[in-house]
């Protein structure tokens, strides 16, 4: 089985009509109404990333284990790892992963995000994937 690692991806389309989200990991869905489309994006991705805690020292540089296709040139993959959000094809796309400080600089539209509350240090049980009131501000914050 492949290491856990941090790094997920939606992306907005049009289905019927409806704009749908269609996450790389789980499912598509329909968006609700009444909400920002890329808002309830982000959500998602927050709520796997609240679903998947990883201890530091398991993180990695996931735009290196993608072979840096995420930025143009290629730069030296080093630094400490940061929590990346990440948005590409004019808003349809949004990536949440962990990169390192200088694949971080290189990559278009990615801003640097705080780690949600009480992600770290794990605890001996892993907290629940719902988001709380503290995790929904955090996720407003993206
Ligand atoms: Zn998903
Ligand atoms: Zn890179
Ligand atoms: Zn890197």
């Amino acid at each position: 089985m492949a290491l856990p690692a941090r790094a997920w991806s939606v992306t907005i389309s049009a289905h019927d009509g409806r704009p749908t989200v269609t996450c790389s990991v789980c499912h598509s869905f329909a968006a609700r109404p009444g909400i920002p489309v890329p808002r309830q994006a982000r959500h998602h991705l927050a709520g796997h990333l609240l679903g998947t805690p990883l201890p530091a020292h398991l993180r990695t540089c996931q735009c290196r284990e993608h072979g840096c296709v995420w930025h143009r040139p290629p730069t030296a993959c080093s630094g400490p790892l940061a929590l990346l959000l990440i948005c590409s094809d004019n808003g349809r796309t949004w990536r949440l992963a962990d990169a390192c400080r200088g694949c971080s600089r290189s990559i278009p539209h990615a801003a640097t995000v705080p780690e949600p509350p009480r992600a770290a240090p794990l605890t001996s049980s892993p907290p629940p994937a719902e988001l709380t009131a503290d995790h929904g501000e955090w996720v407003e914050a993206l």
